[in-house]
């Protein structure tokens, strides 16, 4: 086998075009180029470089050159990641790119070791300066070409609350990738770690109000620095007032009656069980009784295709694979929304990816496995964090995680059946997973680790799913089927209760759902507004088990069905029977209520993978909602007559998204028509939609809505985007969310005037954004007009309890 070559510059055509002119002197030397940014700009790529190695060393080794000083950073970077044993055999060579290739692929060609091709590629650089300049030594040594290194530190306080987290890091990372610096952040006098690695700098926690202390080391040390402190104190356009240190959970606090914390901890610091009982963290309250069910996130079988008998896995293969399904599932996930974007930084880290390199290095295990290895001790780690913050990272490494394993042809997170009155221990649960375990009749779940800010435990608590955190690994030990009670407000699980415990603890169960079933039957039934009228006081969904808890609730019926968030993790676009079976199950659980569906609203931050939309195109501003739909007539056809199919025996309504003008809610009529007639002409059971109504959610259409008023049965007002595009204030950025609010007088004034249209065109009209749901606002609304306020499910007793104290 000969020596390889790897060439490295900023440039893709200079790689690919050095490679091909050495290719002409040695056609059978392996020539891999890395060359430009992995967005195909100007720079370095590490996945490139990494790849590139792959290809180039078939064991007997390879020689690197590179055109410029931090094109030798990243393949120091990458070499490092990859392991001792590979990095052996890659020689680093500081020389002219075009020359030190030809030379260095001539030898190898004439079969030449390692260090004699290495050594060949610096004799060229030698030869080019020949006056008298020394031979460029063919070393990793030279790192930072031929400017001075040197060493800057600074101190900057961290300005943004939440500190540096994933996102701050990844700009901070950013802000350095044409520089010839090395960097570490750390607390004054504490540990620092290096900026590269996004998952070490997030778990140092470092905080709003904190120190932190810049050490930047190279030849652009200086600019780093300065970047890198302006970047901090200037806050990542961050806002808010700054956070007290938030506490560590209360893992392990054990029941007055117990005793104090330590005694309720275990050795790896999770809570144990004393006397029967584990006190870990409330995540959402309710009271549970059922058998154990351990759900395990680990994928059942991890898929990596076995090696010949007695073979081992060709670990270069197993690592092209690896890097290919990361940058893959990388590429995947940026384009997403903001929960997937974060997931995509964490995949940059070069830890997880070194750690699984090695792990491949012996052959024993194959690309899944190595990768799941390295993620789940990733994850562990953060989750054993105390801070809050950091631990709620662990599951998003996992998420993040699971998408390479995807990419790898492996099915993860399979929730088994017969989970029914059963209570759930899993290490930790994607938002996702929630409504899914609630339909299958999970009586609560134990979490070994999350936290209160994580987003699984907001929905749980907003399907009333009692779930505890943080309850470390001691009920997973238990053997499936034990008897548990759960706590969720005490956040508590007794173990094996006596069964008269068992016997209070159902009867208390029963008590406890006949007062919601009071509370919520007082929410049943009509509401009217000050002046008579009837208000209906209806749901937002966008599930069946929304469905569900909407009519649980109260709700008078659907004001909003957001259809795409039925199909967002969809691969493929569903046809139109699966969309008809989908939207059947949905009605039925509605019965005879009202419900409006509205039709896709692709686009914006709901990315819809089955439509392959893009980021620039369909964005907030670009081909969203009913832009999209009127320019894709077959994908908007085929979910009409899906709606209309399964609306048979129903009081259904469609309504358009991102409506700007009349014309547009005029095509949209159109289309309901075309739909109508194809299931007519075709003979297909299908039922007309009660009502063709628009979205007033763009301040054009507010201005407007006279005109937009004058071709629609109804008008409801999506005030989340109403204000995101009236304040120019894109909704999922942070920095901008003070000016997300809907009491601003700009927003207020658009409502008087788009209801006062609708008012005297006799349109009716209801409010489906987040304002319907502010008690503050709602009379305000009526006030206006409104006649309709569509809230999510677990808000209609409370409106509903608001109207009828008004009254
Ligand atoms: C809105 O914009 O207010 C609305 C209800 O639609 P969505 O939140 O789905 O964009
Ligand atoms: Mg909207």
């Amino acid at each position: 086998m000969t020596v390889g070559l790897i060439l490295v510059s900023h440039s893709a055509d200079l790689a690919r075009g050095s490679a091909e002119l050495a290719r002409q002197m040695a056609p059978s030397v392996i020539i891999a180029p890395a060359g430009g940014s992995d967005d195909g700009g100007l720079g370095t790529s590490f996945d490139a470089i990494t790849q590139a190695i792959g290809q180039a060393d078939t064991g007997s080794g390879a020689v690197l050159l590179y055109d410029l000083g931090s094109a030798l950073l990243t393949a120091e970077t990458a070499l490092e990641f990859l392991g001792p044993e590979l990095a052996g055999r890659i020689r680093i060579v500081d020389a002219p790119l075009v020359e030190g290739a030809v030379a260095a692929a001539v030898t190898a060609q004439g079969g030449a070791d390692l260090d004699g091709v290495a050594a060949s590629a610096a004799d060229a650089g030698a030869s080019r300066t020949d006056h008298g300049a020394a031979a460029v030594a063919p070393s990793r040594d030279r790192r930072w070409s031929d400017r001075p290194a040197q060493s800057v530190t600074a101190t900057v306080s961290v300005v943004n609350p939440l500190g540096l987290h994933a996102r701050p890091v990844a700009t901070l990372i950013r802000s350095l990738l044409s520089l010839s610096v090395e960097v570490t952040l750390g607390r004054p006098g504490g540990q620092t770690v290096d900026l590269r690695s996004v998952l070490r700098v997030v778990a140092l926690a470092l905080r709003g109000g904190e120190q932190v202390e810049v050490v930047a080391t190279g030849p652009d040390a200086v600019t780093a620095e300065a970047t890198i402190t302006a970047l901090i104190s200037g806050g990542f356009g961050e806002t808010g007032d700054l956070p007290k240190r938030i506490p560590p959970a209360r893992m392990g606090a054990a029941p007055a009656r117990m005793g104090n914390a330590p005694a309720g901890m275990s050795s790896v610091g999770g809570p144990t069980i004393i006397d029967g009982v584990l006190t870990a963290q409330p995540g959402a309250p309710g009271l549970a009784i059922g058998p154990l069910v351990r759900l395990d996130r680990a994928p059942v079988q991890l898929g990596d295709a076995a090696p010949a008998a007695g073979n081992r896995f060709d670990a270069g293969q197993q690592g092209e694979l690896l890097d290919a399904a990361i940058a893959a599932a990388g590429q995947k996930l940026s384009t997403g929304n903001q929960f997937e974007v974060a997931h995509a930084v964490l995949l940059a880290d070069p830890e997880m990816r070194a750690a699984a390199r090695l792990a491949l290095a012996d052959g024993s295990a194959g690309a899944a496995a190595a990768w799941w290895g390295a993620v789940g001790r990733t994850a562990d780690r953060l989750a054993d964090d105390p801070d809050e913050l950091v631990a709620a990272r662990a599951v998003d490494v996992r998420e993040a995680g699971a998408a390479v394993l995807t990419e790898l042809g492996v099915v993860v997170d399979r929730i088994p059946a017969g989970l029914t009155g059963a209570v759930v221990f899993a290490d930790d649960l994607g938002p996702g997973e929630v409504p899914v375990l609630l339909e299958m009749g999970v009586a609560g779940v134990v979490l070994s680790r999350s936290s209160a800010t994580a987003h699984a435990v907001i929905v749980a608590r907003g399907l009333g799913l009692p779930m505890i955190l943080r309850a470390g690994d001691e009920i997973g030990k238990l053997p499936t089927g034990s008897e548990l009670v759960l706590d969720g407000e005490a956040g508590t699980v007794t173990v094996a209760p006596s069964p008269q415990e068992g016997n209070r603890i159902r009867q208390r169960i029963q008590e406890m759902a006949q007062e919601s079933r009071t509370l919520t039957e007082a929410a049943k039934g009509p509401v009217y507004g000050p002046d008579g009228r009837r208000i209906m006081v209806v749901a937002n969904i966008g599930s069946l088990a929304d469905a569900k808890a909407a009519v649980e609730s109260g709700a008078d019926g659907v004001g909003l069905l957001r259809t795409e968030l039925l199909i967002l993790d969809r691969e493929t676009y569903p046809d139109e029977d699966t969309q008809t079976a989908d939207l059947t199950a949905i009605f039925e659980v509605l019965g005879d209520r009202p419900v409006v569906v509205r039709v896709l609203d692709a686009g914006g931050d709901k990315p819809v993978t089955a439509l392959d939309l893009d980021p620039v195109h369909n964005g907030f501003l670009g081909i969203r909602g009913l832009r999209y739909l009127l320019a894709h007539p077959d994908v908007l056809q085929v979910q009409l007559r899906a709606i209309f199919r399964a609306a048979v025996g129903h009081r259904v309504s469609v309504m358009a998204p991102m409506v700007s003008i009349a014309a547009e809610a005029v095509a949209f009529r159109k289309a309901v028509d075309e739909a109508v007639a194809s299931l007519v002409e075709q003979g297909l059971a299908h039922q007309a939609p009660e009502q063709i109504g628009v979205m007033i959610e763009v301040p054009a259409a507010a201005l407007a809505a006279d005109e937009i008023c004058a071709v629609s049965d109804f008008v409801s007002i999506g005030s989340n985007d109403l204000t995101s595009y009236t304040m120019a204030a894109d909704r999922t950025e942070i920095g901008v969310a003070d000016l997300i609010d809907p009491a601003s007088t700009a927003v207020q004034r658009l409502l008087d005037q788009l209801c006062a249209f609708a008012v005297a065109s006799g349109t009716p009209v209801a409010v489906c954004g987040e304002i319907a749901g502010m008690p503050e606002q709602v009379m305000g609304l009526l006030a206006r007009g409104v006649h309709e306020l569509s809230v999510a499910p677990a808000r209609i007793p409370a409106i509903k309890g608001l109207l009828r104290s008004r009254r």
